[in-house]
């Protein structure tokens, strides 16, 4: 065994020597009475037995140690299924007890990553039930009220049914979005990146948008002109999603005959920002920094005028993140926000080889 018996050692040495002096003591004063003078007999007595004490109680401490600490590993081991330092269980207290406090360090992580996460859940599923609380009574009562005689008068019906629709719709919002964070926080929903035109694509997302801000007479528009296409290696569909998400905020949450305004400019050598600005509401300070976090809205009063899951922001910045980017926030109340997102920019030689490859295959 390649144990390391430094303790062990010490410890038989140590009591050896005792067990041999007291006994060459007794020995001594025997001989003394006896009028022996052999001192010889008494070295070599000594000796000996100082030998013998020192393996027999090696070998006792080391068996009874051994069986002490196997028992502790074998314990440890059984619990975890981990291995210690080394290929043998060692009878050397520091090596012990260094493999041990490792042992107990990884747990201390362990456990509290585990509180962390079981408060993240419980915050979860308190925050989902409330959210869905919230549309769930509207629809009981509008349709209890519809039972209880309100729907033999044709107008009330109507109004009643449409705002039980609409709160349909808010569930549907709600279980979407939920869908949306799952997969993608569980990794079932990978990022694939692709060479991509992002001026087409915030085109095609004013396009999408242009009735909703319509109603509010938001205009929706670039900072300046784009004739060329700007490449980009990233995920269409979750790109249009963030965007999407920004620019209907910015309806949302914008003023009466307000803009959103979107740019697109370089950042550093391989990196586009893409700037979503409106004059809306604006957001204060002190809700900055928990703007990104699932389901955190500043209006948290049930009179919100305007809202959708309370996790849109959360789901962007998931996308931007599993892209590798980066989002911010700055925002003024009364004034206006600016939420801005990276890209991964393509060079130049690779932009013209995928506007061949498009030209190549239009499909
Ligand atoms: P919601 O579904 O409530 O819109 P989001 O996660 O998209 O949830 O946004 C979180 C909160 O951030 C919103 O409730 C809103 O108060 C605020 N917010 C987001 N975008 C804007 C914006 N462009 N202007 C002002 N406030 C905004």
């Amino acid at each position: 065994m390649a144990g390391n018996y430094k303790n062990a050692n010490s410890f038989a040495l140590k009591y050896a020597f005792y067990i041999s002096l007291t006994a060459t003591a007794v020995l001594s004063i025997v001989f003394f009475f006896a009028a022996l003078s052999a001192y010889w007999v008494l070295a070599v007595f000594f000796i000996l037995l100082f030998a013998i004490a020192f393996l027999s109680l090696r070998a006792g401490v080391e068996n009874y140690v051994l069986r002490l600490i196997k028992n502790v590993y074998k314990e440890v081991s059984l619990l975890e299924g981990i291995r210690f330092t080394g290929n043998s269980v060692n009878t050397d207290l520091e090596s012990l007890t260094a493999d041990i406090e490792k042992f107990a360090r990884g747990k201390k992580i362990e456990i509290e990553s585990l509180k962390v996460q079981e408060e993240y859940r419980k915050d979860f599923l308190g925050n989902v039930a409330h959210e869905m609380k919230t549309p769930l009574f509207t629809i009981q009562g509008y349709i209890l009220t519809l039972l209880d005689g309100a729907m033999d008068d044709k107008k009330i019906r109507k109004k009643y049914l449409e705002r039980t629709n609409k709160a349909v719709d808010r569930l549907l919002y709600i279980v979407k979005d939920l869908d949306t964070i799952t997969r993608l926080e569980s990794g079932m929903q990978q990022v694939v990146k692709q060479p991509m035109d992002v001026i087409e694509l915030i085109q095609s997302v004013f396009e999408m948008l242009e009735m909703k801000a319509e109603k509010k007479n938001i205009a929706l528009i670039f900072d300046r002109p784009y004739p060329h296409p700007i490449e980009v290696m990233a995920d269409y569909e979750k790109i249009e999603h963030v965007l999407v998400n920004l620019i209907e905020n910015s309806i949302k949450y914008g003023h009466q005959n307000g803009t959103t305004e979107v740019s697109v400019e370089d950042l550093v050598k391989d990196k586009v920002i893409v700037r979503v600005t409106d004059n809306g509401d604006g957001i204060s300070r002190e809700h900055l920094p928990r703007l990104f976090e699932r389901f955190y809205r500043v209006d948290k009063s049930g009179s919100r005028k305007e809202g959708g899951s309370g996790l849109g922001l959360s789901i962007v910045k998931h996308i931007v993140e599993a892209h590798g980017e980066r989002i911010y926030v700055e925002s003024e109340p009364d004034v206006g926000s600016e939420f801005s997102f990276t890209l991964q920019k393509i060079e130049k030689t690779e932009s013209k080889s995928t506007s061949e490859l498009k030209t190549a295959n239009p499909a």
